[in-house]
């Protein structure tokens, strides 16, 4: 199957690629994605194909019917790094909370965070054509703290591929910082900056537009790429674990096949609950797609107002970090699914021009009729931490964001799967100010601990022993320095 552009074709541009180039190069014209031709139509007989499969098989099953241009041999590995995670057999398993109400927790991979069950094989995908196509990549990585280990764990020495990860000193939590700059790997280079994310994202962005940095890297016949989530690569697999929901409430006895169910998903840059978006027009029957965010609420807006407006908004930092944006890259593939290349071009240039895009009455209905949408703060969040806690269950404060939507959006009495997409661990200075209900300052370290004790519960071994390891990347510098930097860097 192949790739076409969300605002249309420049007449530069091929008319259509294959997922190998929209992986390799993901930038569209006008500045848009890539999106597939089409759907596969998967329907009730898939899910019941599956009702015994593996989530490997699952996922391998799934790649198949997009008829991509990656060998089954390549998909098999990539898909293979699931055995990597707690439970091979269930990569992601989907727990009950209440009876309506279940958990899929997506962060039982190396980095203890929902990117990885994307990264993870996309990585894998990314490394195989590389080699395949004897280029060489360097990946550059902008990360609040989610994105940077995640990308870091899966290209670690990855022939054909280097990563350079820029991340704001200071501005993630001990564990993300440490799942960084401990990480060994001849290819890897983690550079602090000292700024927040907003300086780092934008010191990427001046890389990418240096022309100096770009004739060093031709020198050294190096390509640039990118992870992010506007990679179709990582999207493909994202579609695969809402499939996944949905077989574990058969299986588990909680639904009759063809039954409907919501799913709910604390969203940022959106490719998890585009992923969800693109198994309910694949045939899986969900009712609807609850959106949960932060004070960022830029999606509540957009979905309940039908206008995205970021004039003079400026981002929110919130316990919820890896949700705080404001420009939501993956937004654009439901406008050009929903409503086509032109429009959408339309809309993301207002977006550009303006800061502002407005959907007519229409537009907004046909929205509405697919997600439903509603934000909390970050006490809510820390209230429901509590709450659940009482009950023992314990979830990081991306996750507690759901249960808003649980509580205000959920109109039938069917079942929601909510997704955790990151372990407590993660974040543990701001799961103990939720349990005793205080503002102190923690280090990670003695959060960790704190909570273990009061919980009764074991911290992930990959996590207690960051604080062991040796810190390989010290390097924290000026803005300025970043491009000697990483020139050096790919020198070697
Ligand atoms: C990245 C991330 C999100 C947001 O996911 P999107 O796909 O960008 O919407 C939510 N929670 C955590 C913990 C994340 O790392």
């Amino acid at each position: 199957m192949n790739f076409i552009e969300t605002r249309g074709n420049d007449g530069k541009n091929a008319l259509e690629v294959t997922f190998s180039q929209a992986i390799l190069n993901p930038s569209a014209s006008f500045g848009g994605l890539y999106v597939p031709k089409e759907l596969p139509h998967l329907g009730l007989d898939f899910v019941q194909t599956h009702l015994t499969s593996s989530y490997k098989a699952l996922a391998f099953d799934l790649l198949k019917r997009f008829e991509i241009d990656i060998e089954d041999q390549a998909i098999q590995t990539a898909v293979d790094l699931y055995d990597a995670f707690d439970n091979p057999n269930d990569p992601c398993p989907v727990v009950k909370l209440k009876e309506d109400l279940f958990v899929q927790e997506q962060y039982h991979g190396p980095t203890r965070a929902f990117k990885d069950m994307a990264l993870q094989p996309f990585g894998s995908i990314l490394a195989y054509l590389a080699k395949k196509q004897k280029e060489n990549y360097l990946i550059l990585a902008a990360t609040s703290g989610d994105t940077g280990p995640a990308a870091l764990n899966t290209f670690k020495n990855k022939e054909g591929i280097k990563v350079a990860c820029l991340y704001p000193s200071g501005g993630t939590s001990d564990v993300q910082r440490l799942q960084m700059v401990c990480e060994d790997g001849k290819n890897l280079k983690v550079i602090g900056i000292h700024g927040n994310f907003d300086d780092a994202q934008a010191a990427l962005k001046n890389l990418l537009s240096s022309v100096t940095f770009k004739e060093e890297l031709n020198k050294h016949g190096i390509k640039l790429s990118a992870a992010n989530s506007v990679n179709f690569g990582r999207i493909i697999f994202q579609i695969v674990y809402h499939i996944h929901s949905y077989i574990e409430l058969l299986k588990q006895g909680e639904i009759t096949l063809g039954e409907k169910i919501y799913l709910i998903v604390p969203s940022g840059n959106f490719g998890n609950a585009l992923g969800g978006y693109y198994a309910q027009k694949m045939g899986i029957p969900i009712e609807k797609i609850l959106i949960a965010s932060n004070e960022n609420n830029i999606l509540t807006q957009w979905i309940n107002d039908g206008v995205y407006d970021i004039r003079g908004k400026e981002l929110i930092l919130t316990k919820s970090p890896a949700m705080d944006i404001l420009k939501s890259s993956n937004i654009e593939r439901v406008l050009f699914d929903l409503f086509g290349a032109v429009r959408t071009k339309e809309l993301m240039d207002d977006l550009n021009e303006k800061q502002i895009f407005t959907l007519t009455q229409d537009e907004k209905s046909k929205i509405q009729s697919i997600f439903s949408a509603v934000y909390s703060n970050d006490a809510y969040g820390l209230d429901k931490i509590k709450e659940y806690m009482n009950n023992n269950y314990l979830m990081d404060p991306h996750t507690a964001t759901c249960l808003k939507a649980y509580e205000t959006l959920k109109t039938k009495p069917l079942k929601a799967v909510m997704y955790s997409t990151a372990e407590w661990t993660k974040f543990s200075p701001t799961v103990l100010n939720a349990i005793k209900q205080n503002q102190e300052r923690y280090h990670d370290k003695e959060a960790l601990q704190e909570i273990a004790q009061i919980c009764d519960t074991k911290i992930t071994k990959s996590v207690q022993d960051l604080f062991g390891s040796t810190v390989i990347h010290k390097n924290v510098i000026n803005k300025e320095n970043i491009e000697k930097e990483i020139i050096n860097f790919i020198q070697n």
